[in-house]
């Protein structure tokens, strides 16, 4: 088993300086497994957020000197200054959040490496010119982003608004989870080894209600980069409408996967509960929902109740372990809440359910549950649960599989399972969702990712993500000009 750190930050990063902050206070790591603290860091303040953005707005001109190669060598060694803590990434965040530590290490640690060097990559690359008729059109950097950040996958969130955004010639102004902030310290301590401007990368770690606020309503901040639950996001729009900055929201999903009737049942419906479970089913784009052919319902009950039982929960640390616990009290109680939702309302519980896992009697853990003939109505169909629960519907036709697909104020992701690839395409044209997997298709870090509905406004990942840190401009050239 590897060593287990324990951190305890003192100060903020602002300006290229570990700063003292202004109030004396400072924010508990929990190890959601041992419900014991391990971490600290400060919990900062307006009066932080005031000089973190003042050094930012003083480094865009630096930011602006530097081409969009040089941005991308810097990128280049933050990747590499990740990479080389990577195993202390995973086992911190195996800690905070419980992600089993292999997949900690490939997902919390390794995918912020991978987005790192893609937008490294990219930065070099890039050719942001266009012309039309007689216009120029350019880019420029957007300014200022405050970006925001969940505690699910928490370095991976941050890196990707943090990268995009300094590949553009943005400056940054970090606010972390407080529920899992110690990566972001890890980061900030990279990013000072990697040359950039002083003020390029703030880091302001602190409550929503106050240095979250305080990001969303700085004059100096001309773009909030926001990833969260939908709520906190429509407040955090509201706010930084007022003063018109540019906006980014990544927020809460409730995504289906629509098995038709020739599909590889086991095939579908295993990697189903797969993509439901998770990180504790602690993932935005889960496929919360399964959509089976109601002659199909019996069977894939017994591969869905098979599959979420042959998870084995546990301390992540340990390599056996397959599902670890919750973020916190309060996530696993909302989780268990919506469990007896789920039986108050009528559905039929498979497996699973509110009781703590056996012999788990300390750490936030929730048994793996599997509902079945959930009635599109019902609160575990409509919510985001953000726990290992998975709500199996019946549908009678295609027309009405794809309408309970729909039926969501979510759009986040989704997914088609069928024998026919082109069947399932012209399914898949028909989901309201950002993305949609066919026949477990892989994941691609180049393709835009994001949602529709409250599932939020713009797009991560690739040029689609690197755009939204550039204002567009058309230079209307003269005839002389535009014919040279
Ligand atoms: P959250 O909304 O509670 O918090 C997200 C961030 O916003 C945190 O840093 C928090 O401190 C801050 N915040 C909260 N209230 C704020 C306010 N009033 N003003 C400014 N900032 C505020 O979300 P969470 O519990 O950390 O994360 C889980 C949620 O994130 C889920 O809903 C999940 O679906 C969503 N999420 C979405 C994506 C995506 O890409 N769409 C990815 C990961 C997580």
């Amino acid at each position: 088993m590897l060593p287990i750190p324990r951190r305890h930050y003192e100060r903020l990063y602002i300006g290229g300086d570990w700063v003292t902050p202004s109030d004396s206070g400072d924010i508990a790591v929990v190890n959601s497994t041992t419900e014991k603290h391990f971490g600290w860091v400060p919990s900062g303040s307006a009066d932080d957020v005031e000089k973190a953005t003042r050094a930012a707005e003083g480094a865009l001109p630096w930011m602006s000197e530097m081409s969009m190669r040089e941005r991308g060598d810097a990128l280049d060694r933050i990747a590499d200054g990740i990479e080389a803590r990577a195993h202390e990434i995973a086992t911190i965040v195996s800690q905070e959040v419980g992600t089993p530590i292999e997949q900690s290490l490939e997902w919390q640690a390794k995918q912020p490496v991978t987005v790192t060097r893609l937008y490294a990559e990219m930065s070099r690359a890039y050719k942001g010119d266009r012309t039309l008729g007689n216009s120029l059109v350019v880019r420029d950097p957007v300014g200022v982003v405050a970006c925001i950040t969940p505690w699910n996958f928490p370095l991976h969130q941050i890196m990707l608004k943090v990268a995009p955004a300094l590949a553009a010639g943005c400056s940054v102004v970090l606010k972390p989870s407080g529920l899992a902030p110690l990566t972001a310290f890890i980061l900030a301590e990279v990013i000072e080894q990697a040359g950039l401007p002083a003020g390029a990368f703030n880091l302001v770690s602190g409550p929503g209600s106050s240095v979250g606020e305080a990001l969303a309503t700085s004059p100096r901040v001309d773009m909030v980069s926001f990833t969260g639950s939908t709520n906190a996001g429509q407040g955090v729009a509201a706010l930084a409408g007022e003063s018109m900055k540019r906006l980014m929201l990544e927020l809460g999903g409730k995504s289906a996967s629509l098995v038709l009737e020739d599909a590889d049942l086991e095939e579908a419906v295993s990697s189903s509960v797969h993509n439901c479970y998770a990180n504790a089913g602690q993932t935005c784009a889960a496929w919360t929902r399964l959509l089976v052919p109601r002659a199909l319902l019996i069977r894939a009950e017994a591969i869905a109740a098979e599959t979420a039982e042959g998870y084995v929960l546990g301390d992540p640390l340990d390599p056996a372990t397959t599902m670890g616990p919750l973020v916190s009290p309060q996530q696993r109680d909302a989780v268990r809440g919506f469990i007896a939702i789920g039986v108050d309302q009528g559905a039929r519980l498979v497996t699973g359910g509110v009781d703590p896992p056996r012999g788990l009697n300390k750490g936030y853990f929730v048994r793996p549950t599997v509902f079945s003939n959930v009635g599109p109505e019902m609160a575990i169909a409509r919510q985001e649960i953000f726990g290992p629960v998975l709500a199996i519907q019946p549908y009678d036709t295609i027309d009405e599989a794809v309408r309970l697909a729909n039926d969501s104020i979510y759009g986040l992701s989704g997914a088609v399972w069928s024998a026919d690839p082109k069947r399932a395409l012209a399914i898949a044209r028909r989901i309201q969702t950002g993305q949609v997997f066919i026949n477990g298709a892989a994941f691609n870090y180049l393709a835009p990712f994001g949602g529709y509905k409250h599932s939020g406004v713009g797009r991560e990942f690739g040029e689609y993500g690197l755009e939204e840190y550039m204002e567009l401009k058309a230079i209307q050239l003269p005839a002389s000009a535009a014919a040279s």
